[in-house]
């Protein structure tokens, strides 16, 4: 480490964390095929020497390499590091925000994950932890990852009496909450953020602050980040035309703890699993409800009765339910090790009210 990050460490700054991605990555051939690249290749302290000149005076920077990988071979151990490098972080005095680079292929495990792990602390403690990453390598002529950079370092070192502490992204000159972050769409510059329609909303908008404020009253207490080597194994099972009875027994006899169901339209499943999926409760293994279609809500009971213990995931897609039921099965285990009764379902549910709260303009 310079003796010059060390000098900042010891006074107020913005970490910046690097786990990879995009921002970081680097194409052979940047001029004809910028999206022909290798992600996860240059250091973030080089990602920040690249922008210096652009960074507004008075703002210390330190940073932090947690990873360097392509986001879509994020694991779960790693994102146990991560979790409680930011819970560090928040608890540094010395820290007075966060920026997280990350690949924008699973920005939105990682963004639910930060809410629900961290995100009460940094309410509390009046932080801000910004996700930002890119959607062009880092050589490619239009690269937007410098931008991104900035935005989010300018938006970590904002006053807090414009924008509360909490867990948030950036992506293309726009803001919203970290856990309602989602790509949905291939290569657009847009993609991490296609899911709100909106089009010119600044980083820090009025109109969502109230959306801001339903969540940080919804969400009372952090959930525990599980020891990498101790997730529960939870998979996600699409339901589609012409479903097989085999994808769902298929896991009845292996050590698997819950499954989430991609259901079509209100996140109803092919009559084939109506028998396979009972069964999996009667083993224990944990099922949550919730659609494919990438928007709305799925809610219990509807259309049909549900399976006893099955829950609906509200607005969660299918990847933040999956790290959601991961989180409240750990969270059930912690409990029973500290002789309370609460059951994953009692976590869950406190997850699946969160108000998802989408730009509208
Ligand atoms: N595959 C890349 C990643 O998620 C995509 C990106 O960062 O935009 O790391």
């Amino acid at each position: 480490m310079s003796s010059i990050q060390t000098k900042a460490e010891n006074n107020p700054h913005i970490l910046v964390l690097g786990m990879g991605g995009t921002i970081a990555g680097i194409a052979s051939n940047p001029e004809d095929s910028p999206l022909k690249y290798e992600a996860g290749q240059i250091a973030v302290g080089s990602l920040l020497a690249h922008i210096r000149s652009a960074i507004p005076e008075g703002i210390a920077l330190v940073s932090h390499q947690v990873a360097n990988i392509n986001s879509r071979n994020l694991s779960e151990p790693l994102l146990s590091l991560l979790g409680e490098t930011v819970r560090q972080a928040l608890d540094n005095p010395m820290v007075k925000g966060v920026v997280l680079t990350h690949g924008t292929d699973t920005m939105e495990e990682t963004g639910v994950f930060l809410q629900l792990t961290c995100g009460r602390s940094a309410q509390d403690l009046g932080k801000r932890v910004i996700i930002t990453g890119a959607m062009l390598p880092s050589n490619a002529s239009k690269a937007d990852g410098p931008s991104n950079l900035l935005d989010a370092i300018r938006w970590a070192s904002t006053p807090l009496e414009n924008c509360p502490g909490g867990i948030y992204a950036v992506m293309d000159g726009r803001g919203c909450l970290a856990m309602d972050l989602a790509k949905r769409h291939a290569t657009d510059l847009n993609a991490p953020i296609q899911a709100s329609p909106s089009s010119s909303v600044g980083l820090i908008n009025p109109s969502w602050l109230s959306g801001v404020k339903a969540v940080e009253a919804a969400w009372l207490e952090d959930l525990p980040i599980p020891a990498g080597n101790e997730w529960p194994w939870v998979e996600i099972l699409t339901s589609h035309a012409g479903a097989r009875a085999e994808t769902v027994s298929h896991w009845l006899d292996t050590r698997v703890q819950g499954l989430v169901i991609a259901g079509s339209g209100m996140g109803g499943f092919h009559d084939e699993w109506a028998k396979p999926l009972a069964g999996a409760t009667k083993r224990g293994i944990a099922l949550v409800r919730t659609t494919r279609t990438g928007a709305g809500t799925t809610k219990q009971d509807i259309p049909e009765m549900d399976l006893a213990g099955c829950m609906a995931s509200g607005t969660l897609s299918a990847p933040r339910a999956r790290i959601a039921l991961q989180l409240a099965l750990n969270a059930e285990k912690q409990a029973k090790l500290a002789g309370k009764s609460l059951t994953w379902q009692d976590f869950f549910a406190r997850i699946a009210l969160l108000p998802e709260f989408r730009v509208r303009v």
